[in-house]
């Protein structure tokens, strides 16, 4: 193996690691000898795409666009390693496992607590009535910003993965367990932004030993907190609001503080 070839199997896998991969699956193996074999790395920081590859300071970040073309990988690789997970008791009931959903390169990440039937039928989050509903404040908040984003444009996902028995809210050992395929999923899209959708989003998120029975999103909602540097704001959970409709402008608010702040 020549030094430039180890170097590069070096830096792509440094690489990887940030992203939160602890190894790499066989089919990802065969890719990396594949990049390193065509890509000229002079150190990690100038990384540059044989296809790109031009002289002077017109260079395209090549670590820019080499991240976010593998956000999708990383996804996908995560997904695979959590495969039939049973790694709590809510696998017993499920249908299927609920990834998350959305742009990997998403700037607003949507996070709620947990599939519901829906969800658990169709494998996607937030796809019942309540889904309507979050679906409706995400496409409301691009108009309003005029970035016109849409749910498509966002990543949506759960503190777990799987439905709990009668939708009750998950225990702490079944968020202890599925808690970190959450985080590698946040880790790789770096967003910019989260919206936490109810109690146990916010007190997952914020990392609270209080009981989760002593928490009111109520009291909370409206004031950013940070998850690892990233502003995160509580807010209700869109399944609330089919009871209470009338505090929805609660949430907007919470959404427009969301936006002004995206626009920093
Ligand atoms: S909730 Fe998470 S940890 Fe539990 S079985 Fe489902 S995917 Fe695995």
């Amino acid at each position: 193996m020549s030094h430039e070839l180890k170097n590069n199997i070096i830096t792509i896998l440094e690489f990887y690691k940030e992203l939160g991969f602890e190894r790499l699956p066989l089919n990802y193996s065969n890719e990396l000898q594949v990049k390193c074999q065509s890509v000229k790395v002079s150190k990690y920081q100038s990384v540059k795409d044989p296809d790109t590859l031009t002289l002077g300071n017109s260079d395209t970040s090549f670590v820019t666009r080499y991240s976010s073309l593998n956000k999708e990988d990383a996804l996908k690789s995560l997904r695979e390693e959590i495969g039939d997970c049973q790694r709590c008791k809510l696998s017993k009931g499920r249908t299927h496992i609920v990834f998350g959903e959305g742009n990997a390169n998403a700037s607003v990440m949507f996070i709620g607590e947990a599939p519901g039937k829906d969800e658990d039928i169709q494998a996607r989050p937030f796809v019942g009535e309540a889904g309507q509903i979050l679906t409706r404040l995400i496409n409301n908040m691009g108009k309003a910003s005029g970035l016109n984003f849409t749910r498509t444009d966002v990543y949506i996902a759960n503190i777990v993965k799987c439905r709990p028995p009668m939708n009750r809210d998950p225990q702490a050992d079944e968020i202890a367990a599925c808690l970190p395929f959450l985080e590698r999923q946040i880790d790789t899209i770096a967003p910019k932004i989260i919206m936490a959708l109810g109690k146990v989003a916010a007190h997952t998120l914020m990392g609270l030993e209080t009981p989760l029975a002593k928490f009111s999103i109520a009291k909370i909602r409206g004031q950013f907190f940070e998850y690892k540097g990233i502003p995160a704001m509580p807010t209700y959970h869109p399944a609330y609001f089919l009871r209470n409709p009338k505090d929805k402008p609660l949430t907007w608010a919470d959404a427009q503080a969301v936006l002004q702040k995206l626009s920093k």
